[in-house]
């Protein structure tokens, strides 16, 4: 393609975009497609000539977006949000024409500064310790080495800012971009059991621990990547109970009572993966309690995976909840996912460690680093060279996506991004509760069943909660009935609304008046907490409004109320029934 083509399919594929925006709203949520629907459509191989441009975005239209899940759409409340904002896409357009692996400063020195500075910002805006920061770097030496004396007088001194070769100089903390939490998560393990193996070796006699006396720490409530993290790494685990009174976090005497037992045992758990707002629940380790108790202990690693929640912090009165100030004062390392909630599109998870030269150390292959990838600046250590911060070599440029995004939300702007979901979240949890009408119209004759409960507290945007039947029918409590059958109830109201049968969609008679086109599909993910099976609301999208979730809740109201229906409970027309009657006989009077 030459740049007049690529020109012309540029401005289309912008106009495209924009027209996507425009009608995203009108698309199912979820792709409506089956398994194999593209396989099936697509040739084994590629093709021998080149094709024209039209063709193959011709192509895109045609087979590519009839099977994408739409996580931009404003109903969409599946697991976490994973949007993206327009200044995010423009900024991973521009970062794509310069291509560049990103590995060493040399590569493209704006790749490497601006991360350090954006990732700084974030830092900032987060509130977080200036141990965390990429900026200023603690000097290393009494005078900057000999490089910098042939410098341009009217430069500013140069300070190291990165050990180099293999001596490992304390250089304060700093935070690159990684791919995902995932990946962050695996990147603080391996530089824990680093820091781990070098404190024992420096300060005992003894035998170095062995691979398998060594143990990662992470409780039942941990995302997977606790989990995967160890088996890719052939280490063991302990999962730590959560304390269900105590909002589903891992309490102090949990982790002290653990580790007493393991250390009698010979085992050597070296971190702890703590998680500010857990996946299935939102909710919070009790880190305030177990950070004194780690950082008594022989370099044992404090990890704190906010992957989703993280970004709240950006809002001081998320702050406390969060227990910023115990990360602040104990962590060794903090993730958070900027490809969640924080309206950068995919991928840009942060990683902040608080004693850069133990993650660098780990990272850094040192002397046997080949000669191709060592540079003047690197040997002076003036520069920082990611590789020694991930574990790939190369990497994306994606510092420009969170800077584009930064400068076109504003601290302003990003707040109030945030601010709206955590509202919009109790609007929810409200409307749920019947503490609020659906329909305004309706207000003054609300009186609603009881059809949902509340499995834990709201945590920011994240509802979690599950259906029952109404009470005081049938007579027994809910209490009274099987966890099975409760949770047969919930899987079946989550199948209806991720998949809602059609057609027609729902006999429409349990609801007088409603309209049967009016879809009764709900992108929302299921979850289990210690047996109970419930659905979790996850609010997040830039275009999520009020509008939005009135109408959640109203399709769970009228699916929830089939659901009951069929399993045999009784079950009024509700709110949403006697709205429509009367709205209807108001209308004919
Ligand atoms: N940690 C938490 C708490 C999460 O909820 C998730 C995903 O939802 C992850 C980690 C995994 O994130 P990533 O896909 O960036 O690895």
């Amino acid at each position: 393609m030459d740049i007049e083509a690529f020109r012309k399919a540029g401005y289309e594929a912008i106009d495209r975009i924009c027209d996507y925006y425009n009608t995203l709203e009108s698309r199912p949520v979820l792709a409506q497609v089956e398994p194999g629907y593209l396989i099936n459509k697509l040739s084994t191989h590629p093709p021998q000539e080149g094709e024209d441009i039209q063709e193959i975005t011709a192509d895109f239209q045609r087979l590519i977006m009839p099977g994408i899940t739409h996580w931009n759409h404003p109903e969409f409340f599946a697991f976490f949000p994973s949007g993206s904002s327009l200044a995010g896409i423009l900024a991973d357009l521009y970062s794509t024409s310069v291509s560049n692996p990103g590995f060493n400063w040399i590569c493209s020195p704006a790749c490497t500064e601006l991360e350090q500075v954006v990732v700084d910002w974030v830092a900032n805006l987060l509130s977080l310790s200036p141990a965390f920061l990429n900026s200023p770097p603690a000097p290393v030496h009494d005078q900057p080495p000999s490089t910098t004396a042939s410098s341009p007088s009217a430069s500013p001194p140069l300070t190291p800012v990165e050990s180099s070769g293999t001596s490992q100089p304390l250089l304060g903390g700093g935070g690159s971009i990684q791919s995902t939490a995932s990946e962050s998560v695996l990147v603080a393990i391996i530089a824990a059991r680093h820091h781990f193996l070098s404190y024992f070796s420096s300060h005992s006699s003894l035998p170095p621990p062995s691979h398998e006396s060594l143990i990662i720490y992470l409780s039942t409530q941990t995302h997977s990547l606790g989990l995967k993290g160890a088996k890719l790494l052939g280490l063991n685990y302990r999962e730590l109970d959560v304390d269900e009174g105590c909002e589903w976090g891992v309490k102090g005497l949990a982790f002290k009572n653990a580790y007493d037992e393991d250390r009698n045992k010979g085992l050597w758990p070296f971190i702890f993966i703590g998680t500010i707002g857990t996946t299935s629940s939102g909710a919070n380790d009790h880190i305030d309690e177990i950070g004194p108790i780690i950082s008594q202990l022989d370099s044992v690693w404090f990890h704190i995976d906010a992957a989703w929640a993280g970004v709240s912090f950006s809002c001081p009165e998320f702050r406390r909840k969060g227990k910023l100030d115990a990360i602040n004062k104990y962590a060794d390392s903090f993730c958070t996912n900027f490809h969640k909630w924080g309206l950068v599109n995919f991928d840009c998870s942060i990683l902040w460690v608080r004693d850069r030269a133990a993650l660098t150390a780990s990272m850094d292959i040192g002397s046997s680093t080949p000669s191709f990838l060592r540079t003047t600046q690197s040997d002076a250590g003036l520069v920082v060279d990611y590789r020694n911060w991930q574990l790939s070599l190369g990497r994306r440029f994606r510092s420009i996506k969170l800077w584009f995004v930064l400068r076109n939300f504003g601290v302003k702007g990003f707040r109030a991004h945030i601010r709206k979901g955590v509202g919009l979240a109790e609007l929810f949890e409200r409307l749920l509760k019947g503490e609020e009408a659906v329909e305004a119209v309706c207000e003054w004759k609300m009186k609603r069943e009881n059809m949902f409960e509340m499995v834990t507290p709201r945590a920011l945007a994240l509802v979690v909660f599950r259906l029952i039947p109404p009470r005081p029918s049938p007579p027994e409590s809910h209490n009274a009935l099987s966890q099975e059958t409760l949770n047969a109830l919930n899987i079946t109201l989550h199948q209806n609304l991720t998949h809602p049968p059609t057609p027609p969609p729902l006999a429409s008679s349990f609801i007088p008046g409603s309209d049967p086109s009016v879809s009764n599909a709900l992108f929302i993910t299921r979850t289990e907490l210690k047996g109970k099976v419930c659905l979790r609301m996850a609010i997040g999208a830039e275009r999520t409004t009020e509008v939005h979730i009135r109408k959640a809740v109203k399709i769970l109201e009228r699916v929830g109320r089939r659901v009951l229906r069929e399993a045999g409970f009784a079950v009024g027309e509700g709110d949403l029934g006697a709205c429509a009657a009367e709205t209807k006989s108001a209308q004919t009077e």
